[in-house]
């Protein structure tokens, strides 16, 4: 049940009811969505509904302020990562303060951003520009949602003047984001005993060559690196994070599967990476395998594609956040965002958000309350710049 709101909540007051709906990815986000329009509509804001294809998942957009060009997009999105062998000390979904900190899953990517700007409503009725506020589901596992998120939104209002996509940064001001490319991999082999393997062929085995041919791949972009590359790892990461396979020690495994995610720097496209990959399992491995057993083979499904973003030094996006944190310096990050994907829709897009990436994704995440009260003046000079 939510807690009944007062007509003015306060942003910690959003921040608590936002944390106390989880939203887990792969769990259904609605229940959030609903208060945020309930919310909305109490200021007489009127949102827009994408819903996912199965229905258990919407995005939501809505404009505050008159339609007019010029506008400025708050993105953020709904989901949180899940709290699954995490040891947490205290609930997760319930707000709690201790050392001049709000702990909470979200608190910090990425709840706070968007419920600052929703607790802020009544200060925007002079908005001679709009505010948009586009919120995404899915993020998290891969940036679903926000495609048909950015097309609708991009459809139904005046072109903004800028986008800012509120990840944690501590309020520096990011220019720049890795790509994000995941798949998975099937191997099929080829039963038999464990000392016989010219009579069959491992699944695990053969996963375990294509796993150490990204740790190798990853091994030379770290050698080719740029010194001037402001990434940190400044080159491509490939990365395998799960793998299930195989019955026994004594027997050559039948099956293998395996999860990677590829992470590139703008100006390279991890498809690239992938596609090196898919050859030297095609022209490799693949007819070594079916050599021994012509019923073995690789199979590859991609999951994820997430375009890298990187913004000019000069461009409106930019210009703007820069003027309302008094920041000059930018800052490149290696997680993946919805940044790329608004830039490839034609925005000029900037990151800038409260929190600290280091407690995302973390067990005990929070929110320090200096980093509110940093990220309602920022929101607060954006509501004068707009008005
Ligand atoms: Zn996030």
């Amino acid at each position: 049940m939510l807690r009944c709101m007062t007509q003015s909540p306060t942003p910690r007051e959003i921040i608590e009811a936002l944390v106390a709906i989880p939203t887990v990815s792969r769990d259904s986000n609605l229940a959030c969505i609903e208060f945020i329009r309930d919310h909305l509509a109490r200021h007489g804001v009127a949102s827009t509904l994408v819903e996912s294809d199965d229905g258990r998942k919407a995005n939501l957009f809505a404009t505050v302020g008159p339609m007019v060009e010029g506008g400025v997009v708050l993105s953020g999105h709904t989901d949180v990562v899940p709290v699954d062998d995490q040891d947490w000390d205290t609930d997760p979904f319930q707000v709690v303060e201790k050392e001049a900190r709000l702990y909470g899953r979200g608190t910090c990517d990425m709840k706070s951003f968007y419920a600052i700007a929703l607790a802020l409503l009544p200060e925007m009725q002079n908005l001679k520009r709009p505010i948009h506020f586009a919120l995404s589901y899915d993020e998290e596992v891969g940036c679903l949602g926000a495609p048909a998120l950015i097309e609708a939104l991009t459809a139904a209002v005046p072109a903004p003047e800028a986008v800012i996509v509120g990840e944690p940064t501590m309020m520096r001001v990011v220019k720049a984001h890795k790509s994000i490319f995941r798949f998975h991999t099937r191997v099929t082999g080829h039963e038999a005993h464990s000392s016989q393997p010219h009579r069959g062929v491992s699944a695990v085995m053969v996963a375990g060559r294509l796993i150490n041919w990204m740790h190798e791949r990853q091994r030379r972009c770290a050698f080719e690196a740029r010194p001037a590359c402001t990434f940190e790892p400044p080159h491509a990461s490939l990365h395998c994070g799960v793998v299930q396979g195989g019955t026994a020690t004594n027997i050559m495994a039948h099956h293998c599967e395996f999860d990677s995610d590829f992470r590139s720097l703008p100006g390279e496209d991890a498809r690239t990476y992938f596609e090196e990959l898919q050859a030297f399992a095609r022209e490799v491995v693949e007819p070594e395998m079916q050599a021994i057993a012509p019923d073995t083979g690789i199979e590859f499904r991609v999951d994820a594609c997430v375009p890298a973003f990187e913004a000019e030094e000069d461009e409106a996006a930019v210009a703007l956040v820069k003027r309302l944190t008094g920041q000059n310096d930018l800052e490149s990050v290696s997680y993946g965002a919805e940044a790329g994907q608004f830039q490839q829709a034609g925005h000029s897009v900037v990151m800038c958000g409260p929190g600290s990436i280091d407690q995302a994704h973390q067990p005990n995440e929070y929110i320090s309350l200096d980093q509110v009260e940093a990220g309602t003046a920022f929101t607060r000079r954006l509501i004068d710049y707009l008005s």
